[in-house]
């Protein structure tokens, strides 16, 4: 079977490298092996790529090691331009980017150019604050002697990102790894690795010294990245995944007492009240629930509507929901693509079953689609039964469910009824409610009457299992820091 339908989409692949990027060298895994990347729409195989082992991955930890002496002294401004022409790079070259991402991931076209602007833009926000990483000098409350305080790079750094957005979660992280000076070893999702590769070689082609960013490729994550994580030189680790495997990376982060950041999973509630204005709430919820067909830690997994508007809400979503086009993401129109494999989609067709048996009832959708590929067909689900499993784990596709309330106090008590806490999404035009209720919410960010929270500039992050630490924003560089304080005899 031909690997690509097109000659671009044969060109694209052909564009990126496929072995390890270790030192500022381009090698194959110890050993020659290689895993496949496949084509989500089609179950083809895409390309092979280089199969990491335990010693490559401690290769790229040693290369991150070195690298970090001579990085850390790099000045502020080279730091930035390094990203501000990888962010330029990135720009120019989206439409072939987007392609690449489509083929490996299977969000449509669109969608992916969409990721690739909101990547690449943590690199043109860290440009900025690579100049603006400062200390303070104070005067000691007795008046003899001063405080000063200096912020320094925390040292070789790893990374570890998911499949679903396979360029934005890395950027989020080796921007302001970067623009702090610090070194990293990233390893991508397996599934997904070749937008990873294409943005190595581009921060190559920006002017990144070697060995500052490594990537390891491997279908065996668990057993190359632990050593990592076990070596003293490694300083810090930052993970964005499922919060069963962030719990695993804790433990083993514990023996060196790494400093840890953990974007974990959501189940994020979405509450539409009586006086929401429903066009608004209608294509909050659709975007909230559909962008990268519901494959994301901020998916709108649960909708609670106020019992005066649900029928109407639950029918408008229904309407635009089921109209949307499933296919392969690089055809015109389509608006939803398949699910990264068939365990994903099994998942989501089990956590469908296990409502309609107990009672719920599909508006729309609720089957898997036939052909090649993992679609599965958007859904929305009303009349839910409390105990339906879809209301406590995170559904990751295109399924919504609607669930009534009848007052403010119930909608928060069944919000924070989880034990995730990344995003919640509010739909009111009540000043007072609206800051009653995200003030009542225990999330780590809300989406005030808009469906959408993702911003190079704010802080992203979860409280309770979604996890700690924050991702873009000033807060995003502190990750990367060490605050260092002398107390000053003068
Ligand atoms: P996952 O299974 O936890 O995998 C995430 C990454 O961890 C992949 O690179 C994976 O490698 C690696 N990994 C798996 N087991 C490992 C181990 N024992 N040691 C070291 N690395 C290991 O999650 P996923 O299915 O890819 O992604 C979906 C999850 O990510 C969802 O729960 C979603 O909510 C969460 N997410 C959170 C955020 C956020 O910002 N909070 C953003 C996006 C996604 P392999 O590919 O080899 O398995």
């Amino acid at each position: 079977m031909a690997a690509t339908e097109t000659t671009s989409e044969q060109t694209v692949l052909d564009s990126v490298r496929k072995q390890l990027f270790i030192g500022g060298r381009w090698v194959d895994a110890t050993g020659g092996e290689t895993l496949p990347v496949e084509d989500p729409a089609t179950g083809a195989t895409l390309c092979e790529i280089a199969d990491a082992k335990v010693e490559d991955a401690k290769a790229a930890l040693a290369a991150a090691d070195e690298a970090f002496k001579t990085f850390r002294e790099v000045a502020p401004r080279e730091r930035s331009d390094i990203l501000r022409r990888a962010y330029d790079l990135i720009t120019e070259r989206t439409d072939e980017l987007a392609l690449l991402m489509t083929l490996e991931m299977g969000k449509p076209v669109a969608e992916s150019k969409g990721e690739i602007a909101y990547a690449a833009n943590f690199f043109r926000w860290y440009a900025e604050e690579a100049v603006r990483i400062n200390g303070r000098f104070t005067v000691n409350e007795t008046g003899a002697g001063r405080v000063l305080t200096m912020q320094q790079p925390i040292g070789p750094c790893l990374f570890i990102t998911p499949w679903n957005f396979p360029l934005a979660m890395g950027t989020r992280k080796i921007g302001p790894a970067i623009a702090a000076g610090c070194s990293m070893v990233v390893k991508p999702a397996k599934q997904t690795p070749l937008s990873m590769l294409a943005l190595a070689g581009i921060l190559e082609q920006a002017g990144l010294p070697g060995g500052v960013l490594n990537v390891v490729t491997s279908k065996s994550s668990g057993t190359i990245m632990e050593p990592l994580i076990r070596d003293p030189r490694t300083r810090k680790l930052s993970f964005t995944g499922s919060t069963e495997v962030g719990r695993k990376l804790i433990e083993q982060s514990a023996e060196q007492v790494l400093k840890v950041s953990m974007e974990l999973g959501g189940n994020a509630p979405l509450l539409v009240f009586e006086d929401a204005d429903l066009d608004k709430a209608v294509e909050g919820a659709l975007l909230a629930k559909m962008r990268n067909g519901g494959e994301a830690c901020t998916s709108a997994n649960r909708i609670y509507v106020h019992e005066s508007v649900a029928q109407e809400f639950s029918e408008r979503l229904a309407a635009q929901i089921g109209g949307l086009k499933v296919g392969r993401g690089t055809e015109d129109g389509v608006k939803v693509g398949p699910l990264i494999d068939e365990a994903q989609r099994s998942k989501v067709a089990e956590l469908v079953e296990d409502a309609v048996g107990k009672g719920a009832r599909a508006v729309v959708g609720g089957n898997r689609v036939d052909g090649p590929g993992y679609f599965y067909a958007p859904t929305v689900l009303a009349d839910l039964p409390d105990d339906a499993m879809i209301l406590r784990e995170e559904i990751f596709g295109p399924v919504a469910p609607v669930i009534t309330f009848r007052s403010d106090d119930e909608a928060i008590a069944r919000a924070n009824d989880t034990e995730y806490g990344l995003v919640a999404y509010v739909f009111t035009q009540d000043l007072n409610r609206a800051f009653r209720v995200c003030e009542a919410l225990d999330t780590g960010m809300i989406g005030l009457n808009q469906g959408m929270v993702s911003n190079a500039g704010a802080p992203f992050g979860g409280v309770k299992q979604s996890g700690f630490g924050r991702e873009g924003g000033p807060e995003g560089i502190d990750e990367y820091l060490e605050t260092k304080y002398i107390a000053m005899n003068v």
